[in-house]
């Protein structure tokens, strides 16, 4: 366990406007354990349970989500009772329990009042690739994702004296430290007078002509739609329930009746009622992928069934707790939601408009990049 400086904490108090009294020298740090749930969590620390029952299905199903190894704090006051305990619950949200003015114990989602920095660098490549960034930027996890975006380009075997790496990226701070998982916003790498260039937009990366660099798959979008309703993301309004939750998918609204499609070849592993979602169709593909489908009208696989790509699976609907006709449509990768968005090529948008807008944001970077 370890201590940190109590004004930190304080600070993130303050700015969630919650009111607290100071009882404490100390707030200690810890880490979400393997096999960790908020409910053993509440037994072992003599906080009520009924926080976690009291919660709504969907709410249960998101405390699932906090990661094994994420470092959450809490605090105590003089009788070792925890008065305020934050848990990440994602990048974006945290649990976070306190007792208030009347002593009692309560439950909230909040967002993470994190601070967000973006970092400009050149890093002459001495050691290997991973080896002169980490020794540089202190961050393992940049190497790793910078080898990624470039491994298509660079062969990092093949390096030599005078190659450098230019990088622009984002990251996270919370409670002092590094936080989530940073974005590399622009990068070049520079071997032997040649520079190879990678630039992020809206979920992917292109090179200085705009064109797509990292190929995603042929997952296609499951409907025809008029509108996309919500975009994934970890961090939404819920406008019905009129609190934060994370949307783990993307909304694809057009009218009642509308054929849902498989987004890949797959099989079926469910087709039913599930509680919020209405008719539901989950279906397995290859290499640890699963696509949901929600809130539809009617169902037309059993569970078990093969399905290929294009295939009508179901009709769009608005069973469930839905506010309008719409899908619902998730990825997941071994358990772990995805946006949707990365992972579906949408080829026709690729040109003219979008490419220009492209175009602009990669103009910007590289002048940026080019002055390092
Ligand atoms: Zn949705």
């Amino acid at each position: 366990m370890r201590y940190i400086k109590l004004f930190l904490f304080l600070l993130l108090l303050v700015s969630h406007g919650n009111a607290f009294t100071l009882k404490t020298n100390a707030v200690e740090e810890k880490k979400w354990g393997n096999s960790e749930t908020l409910l053993k969590f509440l037994e072992q620390n003599a906080l009520p349970l009924k926080l976690y029952y009291e919660l709504d299905e969907e709410d249960k199903k998101v405390m699932h989500d906090i990661n094994i190894g994420t470092t959450y704090y809490i605090a105590r006051d003089c009788s070792r009772d925890i008065y305020q305990a934050v848990i990440p619950l994602n990048e974006e949200l945290e649990v976070h329990i306190y007792k208030d003015i009347a002593n009692k114990y309560k439950l909230e989602i909040i967002p993470i009042n994190y601070t967000q920095k973006i970092y400009k660098v050149k890093i002459p490549i001495t050691l290997s690739f991973i080896n002169s960034i980490t020794k540089s930027t202190h961050n393992y996890s940049l190497a790793l994702n910078l080898q990624r975006i470039l491994k298509r380009k660079v062969n990092f075997k093949r390096l030599s004296k005078g190659d450098e790496i230019a990088i622009i990226y984002k990251e996270k701070t919370w409670m002092n430290k590094k936080f989530g998982t940073q974005r590399v916003l622009a990068t070049y790498f520079k071997h032997k007078k040649s520079k190879v260039y990678k630039f992020f937009y809206n979920g992917k990366y292109y090179d200085k002509n705009a064109k797509v660099t990292i190929k995603t798959s042929s997952f296609i979008v499951p409907c025809r739609y008029r509108r996309i309703s919500s975009i994934f993301t970890k961090k939404r309004w819920h406008p019905i329930l009129h609190r934060y939750r994370p949307h783990h998918g993307i909304d694809y609204a057009n009218r009642v009746g509308t054929p849902i499609w498989a987004t890949y070849n797959g099989v079926v592993t469910y087709a039913g009622w599930v509680r919020g979602y209405g008719r539901y169709i989950e279906i397995r593909h290859p290499n640890g992928y699963h696509s949901v489908y929600g809130h539809l009208s009617r169902i037309k696989v059993k569970n078990g069934q093969r399905v290929k790509t294009h295939q009508v699976i179901g009709l769009m609907g608005s069973s469930g707790m839905s506010t309008g006709p719409h899908l619902h449509f998730g990825i997941k990768v071994n358990g772990k939601w995805i946006n949707p968005a990365n992972k579906i090529v949408v080829v026709k948008n690729t040109q003219s408009k979008l490419r220009r807008k492209i175009l602009k944001q990669v103009k910007r970077y590289k002048r940026i990049l080019d002055k390092l």
